[in-house]
């Protein structure tokens, strides 16, 4: 039996602002594309959904949004995704600075204090090491310079932060001296978590930088502190097998993609937010019917000699179903 899909929500997504980054680790592709689409047409099909969820009493139905690839954004397009937050209840208060394109001098002061102004209290930053390490990982030479310069211009003026930092073989390493820079760098800290690799997009190219059990077990307490709450038990593969077994017949509930664009607006707009809905549920449905289910994925492609380290068990699943791809042309689900 292939696995149940539930739908749990939508998530609606946008190329809006282009990405000034190649990280090698990217999950999205193409990210350097926009689409022609107006933001504003986009914002009024979220509302409607909200609306739609509203007098519908959907209070489980989840609804996101992702406007990227980067948060480049202009002013109108900020105050329209902080619209978009506010409809769940959220603020919209952090800014990615992932894929901005280079601003200096007095053209960075003005940028940062015009989202200030407009609400935005901090940054939200991604390392991959520091210096040069990381300026590889992400394709931009000077990338790491620019992103603390940000951030200590933000602190001074009492803006807050929140840290990302992937631990690879490359960047193990060099980590303590990651650390001390953060450290020394003014402003709050709000959130810090360490982080392997997802296993997605073009981040599936390195599974040789994933770190291993024996790594794991070594690992300093400096980074243990900083593993995320939700996914600290970093397990390997044959770790994850058991565990996996254990809950593979269970109905998968997800949040269900779409991306928006130029092309299927109309579509969008002129249909109804459950048809919609059901549509959508249907194409994932039928994405999972086409692959085997959990168990027979494990049996034909899970290695349980592998000793590498995953954060998250779909990371796992993923690595499978790409094998499963490779070996029989069969596309791995919508995910
Ligand atoms: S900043 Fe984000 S979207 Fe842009 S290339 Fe890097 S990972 Fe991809």
């Amino acid at each position: 039996m292939p696995r149940a899909i539930i739908g749990k929500g939508l998530r609606f997504s946008l190329r809006h602002a282009p990405c000034a980054h190649i990280c090698r680790y990217c999950l999205i592709s193409e990210s350097r594309k926009r689409s022609a689409l107006p933001f504003s047409r986009f914002e009024q099909l979220v509302h409607r959904f909200h609306d739609w969820k509203a007098a519908s009493h959907r209070e489980d139905f989840s609804i996101g949004i992702f406007v990227g690839p980067s948060f480049d954004y202009d002013l109108e397009t900020l105050a329209g995704v902080a619209r978009l937050h506010a409809r769940r209840g959220a603020k919209f208060q952090i800014l990615n600075l992932g894929g901005l394109r280079i601003r200096r001098g007095d053209e960075l002061i003005a940028w940062l204090e015009e989202r200030r102004a407009a609400g935005i209290t901090g940054f939200h930053t991604s390392l991959a090491g520091c210096g040069e390490t990381h300026d590889r990982w992400n394709g931009r030479a000077g990338d790491f310079d620019y992103q603390i310069s940000i951030l200590r211009l933000a602190g001074e003026r009492g803006m807050v932060r929140s840290e990302r930092l992937f631990l690879t073989q490359n960047t193990l390493p060099i980590f303590d001296r990651l650390l001390d820079i953060l450290d020394s760098t003014p402003g709050e800290v709000r959130s810090r978590v360490a982080s392997p690799f997802f296993y997605a997009g073009l981040a599936k190219r390195y599974e040789n930088e994933r770190l291993t059990e024996d790594d794991r077990e070594k690992l300093p307490e400096r980074i243990n502190q900083i593993r995320p709450a939700r996914f600290d038990n970093w397990l390997s593969e044959r770790e994850w097998i058991p565990v996996m077994l254990e809950t593979a017949t269970r109905p998968r509930k997800l949040l269900l993609k779409i991306d928006v664009d130029e092309t299927n607006i109309e579509h969008l707009e002129n249909t109804s937010c459950e048809e919609i809905f059901a549509e959508r549920e249907r194409q994932y449905q039928g994405s999972y019917r086409r692959v085997p289910p959990l168990d027979e994925l494990c049996s034909r492609y899970g290695d349980p000699t592998s000793r590498k380290i995953y954060m998250m068990s779909r990371d796992v699943e993923g690595k499978w179903m790409d094998m499963h791809e490779c070996e029989t042309g069969t596309k791995t689900p919508i995910d």
